[in-house]
């Protein structure tokens, strides 16, 4: 048995998140909501069920503002200060208090590596207070929009602790959440709003993490 928590990524979209919601609710569970700021630019609609979320009690983490080119991929103080900062700024004008400062890196369909990080971005991050959300369960629910269920559950069997990143996007994969939450239940695993130590290189704008784990994930400045 594992403790689980879930993740959705770079919705919210008024298609698919209000569903995803739905099926949450029906089993009672919270999860985490990495939204994007081109999702929210979309219109009043994508912000307002990233509010019905907030309200029904799930977490809200900034994902950046145009989940464009990864952090460590763009080294300049402005590429962080526009993908971290002006989202921070803007979620905080459309949701009001969004809850905790979380942050959700992003780039090369969830691998980890030098590209997650830039020494501006973890300096900007800081700044503002973030804890950081990364993952250890990405079963490429984009790619098998259907196999996903049982390559997220075969790695969860070897987890004490998994986060789960998932998409609430309109590519197919969420018509299997259903399927994929009651096997979960039903093998006694535990859904939580809880994080690991593994997965949250930084608390509260303060690292975590020794600087010699966090290394790989940073991109040396040039
Ligand atoms: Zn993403």
């Amino acid at each position: 048995m594992a403790r689980v928590t879930l993740t959705f990524d770079n919705g919210p979209t008024t298609d698919v998140t209000p569903f995803v919601l739905r099926k949450l609710a029906e089993r009672n569970l919270t999860a985490y909501f990495c939204v994007v700021g081109g999702q929210l630019l979309r219109g009043r609609e994508q912000v307002d069920v990233a509010s019905e979320a907030l309200a029904a009690g799930h977490k809200i983490v900034n994902h950046s503002l145009t989940h464009g080119i990864s952090l460590g991929d763009d080294t300049s103080g402005e590429h962080a200060r526009q993908e971290i900062g002006e989202m921070d700024r803007f979620m905080s004008e459309v949701l009001g208090d969004w809850g905790e400062k979380l942050f959700r890196p992003f780039g090369r369909g969830g691998s980890l590596g030098p590209h997650v990080f830039s020494h501006k971005a973890l300096l900007e991050l800081g700044a503002l207070g973030y804890s950081v959300l990364l993952w250890n369960n990405v079963p490429r629910d984009w790619a098998e929009p259907v196999a996903w269920v049982e390559t997220a559950l075969a790695r969860l069997a070897d987890q004490s602790h998994s986060v789960v990143v998932l998409h609430d996007l309109n590519t197919g994969a969420m018509e299997a959440l259903p399927r994929f939450l009651d096997r979960l239940l039903a093998d006694g695993h535990i859904c939580t709003c809880d994080l690991p130590d593994d997965c949250i290189p930084m608390r509260s704008g303060v690292m975590a993490w020794p600087e010699e784990k966090l290394a790989h994930l940073v991109r040396a400045d040039h």
